[in-house]
């Protein structure tokens, strides 16, 4: 017994136990061995000052891509390049530090923005300048078009995709798009180094915001080589204690018969790493016009989205999983594929050995009354991201995609709630960061997206432990992992301000995983 041991004391502690009207609260929590041992005093080895700070149960981001926030981090932010040399600057400056031979990849330059007579994609040209040792691939905003060097057109399989690359008489011009940029993501798809490189960044970016679990969505392309990189990174993290945070790990369709063939059940593993089920997509997004809609798409009539995956497989993906009691995940926007989604998961559900396989839809934005009445009789859960919501303000881009009743109808957080479906909530990534997407549930331009301050937090914490089968995180009472987060401000106090609160500590396992360089903690005793 080695008696581990942190009192933080002196501030507000929300257990986020019971229900909002309760919001039982104390002035101070003690973990031990990794478990909250008491609220309101008890001594412990260390013990930290929490002048007046706020604490609440650690974050559970049910929806992210940790490999997505760490190549972010890892490679060139290029969004902030105000002209063409200061991104070409930024290529060099990764050049300098990679390898002759491995990829230098930036993200997110937008030409559109640069001076004057300067707002055309990078070149093949200017990249070669950069560097001839490397590949580079300099993907654009929207993320439909990429520009390469001459090393890096020559690394990447163009064949059959020959309309996508652009060329000046004849010549490639180093931008390619669409299908060849899908060539690019799998030619740039990281090692198994870079994988555990990039994993450790994410997963160090999610203690910094508060995060203490995550729920990893196996969204990247399927990689070239045999086996996935970030599976390899994943296993090898977990068994060196290398990520500071909790990851659950949905496994992506493509994978699907492997872990039905495992008869892999949801929540195997640990409290650091474990496997939760199944990804699955059913459409695609309203910013690329792809959600399946029910009607058409106000900026272009005639398009109503489309459906990623045919019916038969998806019955058979959930099939196999129900044989093995796996969860399942499914992206369904648009109604059209949540409808469908629906009536797969009332299919299957009689196929369960268990009796709440905790089955999730991801997104759900344009869920009907009558589907959202229809999740709760099924206890399928909404796994939302309420950041989401930044674009559903008067006159932003959902108006633009959808029209004015959709901008009111979308992302009814509210709706779900009343309606009695679970919420788990999360980020996606876009950006990462629970305060923000709490912010925004709170915040909401319609009464049927908002959720208060007490619901917001719950469906952050407890309503993401619920669909990660982590009923012992979630919330601050004895015996449950300690797992908390640090504010140095009150979200109920501060309910217009949410997304301006600091996390200042993390604690995960009774672990401080994180702590802000500026003020910090005090510790006392
Ligand atoms: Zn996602």
């Amino acid at each position: 017994m080695n008696g581990d041991s942190l009192a933080l004391s002196g501030g507000t502690v929300y257990t986020l136990a019971g229900s909002p009207t309760e919001e039982p609260t104390a002035d101070g929590i003690v973990f031990r061995d990794g478990r909250v041992a008491d609220l309101a005093g008890g001594t412990a080895e260390r013990t930290i000052d929490l002048e007046g700070r706020t604490v609440l149960p650690g974050f559970v981001d049910a929806h992210a891509h940790l490999p997505w926030v760490g190549i972010a981090l890892h490679e060139t932010d290029l969004s902030a390049a105000d002209d063409r040399e200061e991104a070409l600057a930024a290529l060099a400056e990764n050049a300098a530090d990679t390898a002759a031979g491995d990829w230098v990849l930036g993200f997110g330059y937008d030409e559109s923005t640069w001076p004057a007579g300067q707002d055309d994609p990078l070149t093949r040209g200017e990249l070669d300048g950069v560097s001839e040792t490397h590949p580079i691939a300099a993907k654009r905003v929207d993320g439909h078009a990429v520009s390469l060097n001459a090393t890096g057109l020559e690394r990447v399989d163009l064949d059959g995709v020959d309309d996508d690359v652009r060329r000046e008489g004849g010549e490639a011009t180093g931008v390619v798009v669409e299908d060849a940029v899908i060539r690019v993501t799998e030619a740039t798809y990281p090692d198994r180094g870079k994988a555990r490189t990039v994993l450790e960044k994410g997963a160090r970016r999610a203690a910094e915001l508060g995060i203490t679990t995550v729920y990893d969505m196996a969204g990247m392309a399927t990689p070239n080589e045999p086996g996935d990189p970030f599976h390899a990174a994943l296993f090898s993290a977990w068994r060196e204690d290398a990520l500071p945070v909790r990851v659950g790990y949905y496994v992506h369709i493509d994978r699907g018969d492997a872990l039905a063939d495992l008869e892999i059940a949801s929540g195997f593993g640990d409290d650091r790493l474990s496997i939760l089920g199944l990804k699955v997509f059913s459409d695609g997004s309203i910013g690329a016009q792809s959600a399946k809609l029910d009607g058409e798409f106000a900026d272009d009539p005639g398009n109503d989205g489309q459906f990623v995956i045919d019916r038969d497989r998806l019955r058979e993906a959930f099939a196999a999983a129900a044989r093995a009691n796996q969860s399942i995940a499914t992206h369904a926007i648009g109604t059209e594929a949540i409808e469908v989604v629906l009536d797969a998961y009332e299919e299957v559900l009689p196929a369960y050995e268990t009796d709440d396989p905790r089955l999730r839809i991801e997104h759900a934005e344009l869920a009907t009354d009558d589907q959202i009445e229809r999740m709760a009789e099924l206890d399928v859960i909404a796994s939302m991201q309420p950041n989401f919501l930044q674009w559903s303000a008067p006159g932003g881009l959902y108006e633009a995609r959808l029209g004015e009743r959709w901008r009111r109808e979308n992302n009814r957080l509210r709706r779900m709630h009343e309606a009695g479906v679970r919420l788990a909530l999360g980020s996606d990534t876009m950006p990462f960061g629970p305060l923000y997407g709490i912010h925004h549930a709170v915040n909401a331009p319609h009464d049927a997206q908002r959720l208060s301050v007490g619901e917001a937090l719950r469906a952050y914490t407890r309503g993401g432990a619920y669909a990660g089968f982590a009923d012992e995180r979630g919330s601050l009472e004895p015996g449950k992992l300690a797992d908390a987060v640090v504010l140095d401000r009150d979200p109920f106090e501060h309910p217009e301000e949410i997304d301006e609160i600091e996390v200042v500590a993390t604690v995960v396992g009774g672990e401080i995983v994180y702590e802000a360089p500026d003020p910090g903690l005090e510790t006392t005793g």
